[in-house]
């Protein structure tokens, strides 16, 4: 397995006083393979994202991702981890305006230590966007943005990719064929995909869906 989580909890403090979001959670993701998480709005999708980056920490249970247990990582560890072994796609694309399109693709590969010039050719040609290197961000298209936020994410060939309603800002068609490109660039990369959406048709297009419902995965 690549990504395991066993009996994952987490609440939230607020003022209203504790809301427990996930109430044990058990989930497996094979290397290589797409999984699509539905659930409500609130019911917790992207907690469970952010705990599998590494981006906060469960109450209790266990998350095994890439042969590490999160729990046992310091912050240091955590941004280690998610340096090499996460890549994350978000519903904002969260490109970096002061650099082109060529340098916001590579820019995490370089910071992974893993930059690959030929590799980051073939996906800037796989998503389409070879006219565009020049480009900045704020020159680019909804579309565009995700298309490059996402060779950005697979530049470093993490093995697993996070993504939080990545086709959420944009339309249909632009949106289907986003997913398209990063389904298929995802397992050309033998990259595993957890990928949150509300929406059952696009998580048909994914190898298997699992529903988050009051806490727990149905
Ligand atoms: P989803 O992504 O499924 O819409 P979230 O994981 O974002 O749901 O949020 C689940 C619940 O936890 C929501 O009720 C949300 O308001 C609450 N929540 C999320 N983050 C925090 C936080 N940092 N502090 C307090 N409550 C939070
Ligand atoms: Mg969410």
């Amino acid at each position: 397995m690549l990504l395991t989580l066993r009996d994952v909890t987490k609440s939230y403090t607020t003022v209203e006083g504790r809301l427990e979001i996930l109430r044990g959670i058990d989930l497996d993701l094979d290397a290589g393979e797409s999984v699509a998480l539905t659930g409500e709005s609130g019911s917790g999708k992207s907690t469970l994202l952010h705990l599998a980056a590494g981006l906060d920490r469960a109450d209790a249970g266990e998350i095994v991702s890439s042969g590490l247990s999160l729990a046992r990582l310091d912050d240091k560890g955590r941004a280690e981890y998610r340096r090499r072994s996460v890549g994350l796609v978000f519903q904002q694309f969260n490109l970096i305006p002061s650099l082109d399109v060529a340098a916001n693709i590579s820019f995490h590969a370089k910071l992974a230590g893993r930059h690959d010039p030929a590799w980051e050719s073939e996906l800037v040609a796989l998503l389409g966007v070879e006219t565009l290197l020049s480009r900045y961000p704020e020159q680019l298209s909804g579309g565009q943005q995700q298309r490059v936020a996402i060779g950005r994410t697979l530049a470093a060939k993490p093995p697993l990719v996070l993504a939080d309603e990545p086709t959420g800002n944009l339309d249909e068609a632009t949106g289907d064929a986003v997913l398209s490109v990063m389904l298929s660039l995802t397992k050309s990369a033998g990259a595993a995909l957890l990928m949150v959406t509300h929406s059952l048709r696009l998580a048909g297009k994914l190898d298997r869906r699992v529903h988050l419902h009051r806490g727990k995965i149905a």
